[in-house]
């Protein structure tokens, strides 16, 4: 039999993992990037075990985890230092194999692209049109111009009220946990610690969408000066020059479907969302492995994506809409009552409560894919 040929639209995370799992499978793969650095190239990213075994599904997890750094201790902070709740990755370890581990994106992509022949990956841009293949993959991202193209009455993303601002420290930084998120009202700072001792850190600010700072660095030494003493300390030990700034946005209304006619969607071009559980890599990852399993048998493509479209929709949208809660529990909360019944609450939660509220998106088992 003829191979079968698939285009993977976008090289993230997601149109990488695709083409992984798609290759290993016995396809003929083709991904087409437009940028020649991805955006994010900079900030770092954390992957829980779901993101993790997807990995090791696709035969990558080995080379991930060697270079990336387990997140052993942290947990969640007041400003003034103190712990609201703790995470014990010991535990997430025993109960899923693996604590969350931190990893600059650079790294991961690296990684990705290397389990790739080289002659799979082009740099170009791609549409519906221009396609003879059997299969199209559509992992363009959260602004995927083939999903405004299938579905052209979706309202598309919209903005969540809140922005980031990231970098991974020059140096490494002497931090006292892996990694550790900070409340205070209307804002957060949090880190993760990298296997090199340097660390990814991120501000997430409730404000207009599309304001700039000439310095953010500077912005942020004074929004964050009576913060406990990491937080000065991470800001210190950054460039300026590094600091990415991005507005939040999520596909708030869910997609009708992942799939129409050869098409997939996958990854934030199916199912964007806000990043308060860590959790969207994970889910494209999740849904490569899906996709490659479904696709391996060799039968027809369209009966193959209806099958990934009803195992990935209700998993992903389940997911996607614990971040938002997760995101309302969090820096959204500015009223001063508000706060602190949270934060009263959390103090109170026993410590296994914390380690289930993660337990529950990353325990996920990848369907088997054919060896190699
Ligand atoms: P993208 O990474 O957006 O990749 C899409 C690619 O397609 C881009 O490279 C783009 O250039 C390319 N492209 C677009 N159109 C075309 C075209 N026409 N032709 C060719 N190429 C095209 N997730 C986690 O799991 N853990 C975390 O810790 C985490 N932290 C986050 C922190 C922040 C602040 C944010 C915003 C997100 C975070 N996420 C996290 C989510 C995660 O970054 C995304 O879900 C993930 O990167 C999506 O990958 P993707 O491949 O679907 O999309």
């Amino acid at each position: 039999m003829a191979m079968r040929r698939a285009l993977v639209i976008g090289g993230g995370i997601g149109g990488l993992a695709a083409a992984i799992g798609l290759h290993r499978t016995g396809w003929e793969v083709r991904v087409l990037e437009r940028a020649p650095v991805l955006d994010d190239a900079g900030a770092g990213i954390s992957l829980a075990a779901n993101g993790v075994r997807a990995l090791d599904a696709l035969g990558v997890g080995a080379a991930v985890r060697a270079a990336a750094h387990p997140q052993y201790t942290g947990g969640t902070r007041t400003p003034d230092g103190r712990w609201l709740s703790r995470m014990d990755g010991a535990a997430l370890e025993r109960a899923l194999g693996t604590p969350v581990v931190g990893i600059p994106r650079a790294a991961l992509h690296r990684l990705l692209r290397e389990a790739l022949p080289a002659p799979c990956l082009r740099q170009g841009t791609g549409t519906l049109g221009d396609a003879d293949a059997d299969l199209v993959v559509a992992a363009d991202g959260l602004r995927s111009g083939i999903r405004a193209e299938l579905f052209p009455d979706h309202p598309g993303p919209v903005y969540s009220g809140s922005t980031v601002l990231r970098a991974i420290t020059a140096e490494p930084v002497c931090t006292d946990h892996d990694f550790a998120l900070t409340w205070g009202p209307g804002a957060e700072f949090g880190h993760i610690g990298f296997a090199d001792g340097r660390a990814e850190w991120h501000a997430v600010l409730r404000a207009p969408a599309g304001v700039r700072h000439a310095d953010p660095l500077s912005v942020l030494e004074r929004r964050f000066a009576h913060w406990h003493r990491q937080v000065g300390e991470l800001l210190a030990a950054t460039r300026p020059g590094d600091v990415l700034h991005h507005d939040v946005h999520e596909l708030a209304t869910p997609l009708p479907a992942y799939a129409v006619g050869r098409v997939a969607l996958l990854g934030d071009a199916a199912h964007a969302m806000t990043p308060n559980l860590g959790q969207g890599a994970c889910q494209a990852l999740e849904d490569a492995v899906v996709l490659a399993a479904e696709l391996a048998g060799g039968g027809p493509v369209g009966a193959a994506l209806a099958r990934y479209d009803a195992v990935r929709r209700p998993r992903a949208g389940a997911v996607a809409r614990a971040a938002r809660r997760a995101g309302r529990m969090g820096h959204a909360l500015t009223h001063p009552l508000a706060v602190a019944a949270r934060n009263t609450a959390l103090r109170l939660a026993p410590s296994g409560a914390t380690v289930r509220a993660v337990l529950r998106p990353a325990a996920w088992t990848p369907p088997p894919l054919p060896p190699a």
